[in-house]
């Protein structure tokens, strides 16, 4: 179905046995600067689901590369023991294993162990985004990192790895030498194109030195930072160009953006309102210019967009990585032609690149195993099959039907709406989160193929249980929106956020003011629906800023399309009351009024409170029945599903 996809490709010595690769991406299972048990799991089973080549996380490669305080690190022999039993387990499945050579040089975020943050760098640049001041290397210094690149290699090649990749993307150390903005050196490091290459070109040298030249090497670089600041995308493409040309790089890995900017950071893990393989092109001008393979990334989710972009000669292998953080079977079940099988990742970036970000272990909002496979990796079946009711459709009534349907249970699903989806259907007609909606048709997908009966239209009470009579009623039947006490006076329009994303057109015309309380999706989205259908729109948040809680990657993008649709952000307000024309606010710090008047309408978007009048019901007649989801407290998609993964995995 895929020949291209599923051919084997050469790079240097070795062979990968299809072109789907999963990148190097910190994964946060690192502890103590070594591989975990956690760490070996995670990538077993992307390599048993059948990726081609798996190209471990960054490995510190000296002392001053630890920018966070779950990097790996390759700077002593300790590191051997780990990466063995990483290939070990890798291995056997077909799958080969490559490193990951690092120097974040200024990239440095501030470490959360109580170790003072060192940040060096050719020169003393600081960037935008960590506002980390550097220090200059000192050539001895430079001497020393580049030897550390050789030594760090042999390491990975002892432990068993297939090959190493020299990590230059996202304006990383390699990348800083390039970039005149950031290399103002006058020695023979700085200056001349020559001389900014130098760094790079020596640290491919460490390596040959270091590992022969059999041992593949390859080059992982943004060819376009997108950032007036980073990395000019001709001097990336030219020293890509002149490695390939001089034999150094074995293959060239395409990314882009920068970790240095706000806007340039986005790009590291592209959210869904970037189009699927957007690098394509990109990857396709360096791939006519080398003679060594070229590997592309870019929310390549799905393998038709992956031949696609092979058959078109645009690049030799496809990097996707989040489309088996979201589904480890991806090449496997694309081999097998079960394409409508595959759970596509959406693009959220709230459970992978949003865990690292808050300093735990990735996972993804659809597939919570992923993260935690030691404890769900492997279905177990029940001991005794039994009889299950689940009151509720959306994501977390859904992950359990299909869970428990899978252990072996007989497993019905009720649902009072005409669909399954519960608050996603709601979240996809907000603008640019229409791909949202993939969770449920992938959730539906999983019930489905489980085996799992739906009633919709179905409303379930206390007598419609004890006629079934179950074994057990998982009741996942979620929230309703929440409204705070306000002082109302005459009788303005106030609504709710759910009840105006589904009919914006209720609203009146004019201005209106939308009050956030949690800085979600729902208060920005809601914000960006009405400024599009001609409101002028004052969105008032409890918080610092507008949409606190999302992810950076997503936050920045929703950021920059209120400002370009002029929305203005009141923060630190809570509403207190309104009138015909008038929406009081009061300072969250001060307690002080805060006025907006000559508005049309409020619209509420504080949260929700749980809908558990059923389990009362149940547990008040003593039917055995858990809750999950929605019904006890707010939940995101993300716990929601993982609590019907755990309720589910324990019945
Ligand atoms: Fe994809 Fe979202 Fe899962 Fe990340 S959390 S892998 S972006 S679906």
């Amino acid at each position: 179905m895929f020949p291209r996809l599923f051919s084997p490709l050469a790079i240097g010595s070795v062979t990968l046995r299809n072109r789907i690769v999963s990148s190097g991406h910190d994964t946060v299972m690192a502890e103590h600067g070594q591989i975990t048990d956690r760490l070996i799991a995670y990538h077993e089973a992307r390599a048993r689901g059948g990726a081609g080549l798996i190209v471990v996380q960054v490995a510190g490669i000296h002392e001053t590369a630890r920018y966070t305080s779950h990097v790996l690190m390759a700077t002593d022999d300790s590191c051997v023991p780990g990466y063995r039993a990483l290939a070990e387990a890798v291995a056997p499945h077909g799958t080969l294993l490559f490193g990951q050579l690092f120097h974040p040089g200024r990239e440095v975020m501030d470490l959360d162990d109580g170790t003072l943050t060192v940040a060096v760098a050719p020169s003393a640049v600081p960037t935008e985004r960590f506002r980390v001041m550097p220090r200059p290397l000192r050539l001895a210094e430079i001497r020393e990192i580049i030897d550390g690149y050789g030594q760090a290699a042999a390491r990975l090649r002892r432990a068993g790895l297939d090959g190493v990749e020299i990590v230059a993307s996202h304006g990383y150390l390699p990348s800083q030498f390039l970039n005149p903005a950031a290399n103002l050196r006058t020695d023979a490091y700085g200056g001349s194109a020559e001389n900014r290459l130098r760094f790079l070109r020596e640290a491919f040298e460490s390596v040959r030195r270091h590992c022969g030249p059999d041992f593949p090497v390859g080059l992982r670089i943004s060819l376009d930072e997108r950032d007036p600041s980073g990395l000019p995308a001709d001097i990336a493409f030219a020293a890509s160009v002149s490695l390939a040309g001089e034999g150094l790089a074995d293959y060239l890995s395409v990314t882009t953006g920068t970790s240095a900017s706000l806007a340039g950071s986005d790009h590291i893990a592209p959210d869904m309102s970037n189009a699927s393989g957007y690098l394509a092109p990109l990857a396709g001008k360096l791939r006519a210019a080398v003679r060594v393979p070229v590997l592309v990334a870019g929310r390549i989710n799905q393998p038709q967009e992956a031949e696609h972009i092979i058959a078109d000669g645009q690049a030799d292998a496809c990097v996707m990585t989040r489309a088996m953080i979201c589904d480890p079977e991806m090449p496997a079940l694309a081999a097998a032609g079960q394409t409508d099988d595959i759970r596509a990742c959406i693009g959220c970036n709230q459970a992978c690149i949003g865990h690292f970000h808050l300093g735990f272990p990735i996972s993804c909002i659809q597939h919570p195993e992923t993260g935690r496979e030691r404890l769900y990796g492997i279905r177990r079946r029940a001991d005794r099959p039994k009889n299950v009711m689940i009151v509720g459709g959306g994501p977390a009534g859904l992950k359990a039907a299909a869970v428990a349907a899978e252990r072996g249970h007989d497993v019905t699903l009720y649902e009072a709406a005409g669909r399954v989806g519960g608050q996603v259907l709601v979240a996809e007609r907000l603008p640019g989160r229409e791909e949202f909606g993939g969770a449920i048709t992938n959730l539906s997908r999983e019930v489905a193929r489980a085996g799992v009966a739906i009633r919709l239209r179905t409303t379930v009470d206390l007598p419609a249980v004890q006629a079934q009579s179950p074994d057990l009623v998982v009741v996942a039947t979620g929230a309703r929106p929440y409204r705070p006490p306000l002082e109302i006076m005459d009788s303005p329009w106030i609504a709710d956020a759910w009840d105006v994303i589904r009919r914006p057109e209720s609203a009146p015309p004019g201005k209106i003011v939308v009050a956030d309380f949690r800085g979600d999706w729902v208060g920005l989205g809601t914000a960006r629906l009405l400024a599009a259908a001609g409101h002028e729109v004052i969105l008032a948040v409890r918080g610092y800023a507008a949409g606190e809680s999302l992810q950076q990657y997503v936050r920045d993008r929703l950021l920059a399309a209120i400002s370009r649709q002029r929305i203005t952000v009141l923060p630190l307000v809570r509403p207190f009351g309104a009138d015909d024309d008038t929406v009081y606010l009061q300072h969250v710090l001060t307690d002080e009024p805060v006025l907006v008047a000559g508005v049309a309408g409020l619209v509420l978007a504080c949260g929700s409170s749980p809908a558990n009048e059923l389990l009362d019901t149940l547990d008040s007649a003593g039917v055995p029945a858990l809750g999950i989801g929605d019904c006890l407290a707010p939940r995101t998609v993300e716990e929601a599903v993982l609590e019907g993964l755990v309720a589910a995995s324990g019945i």
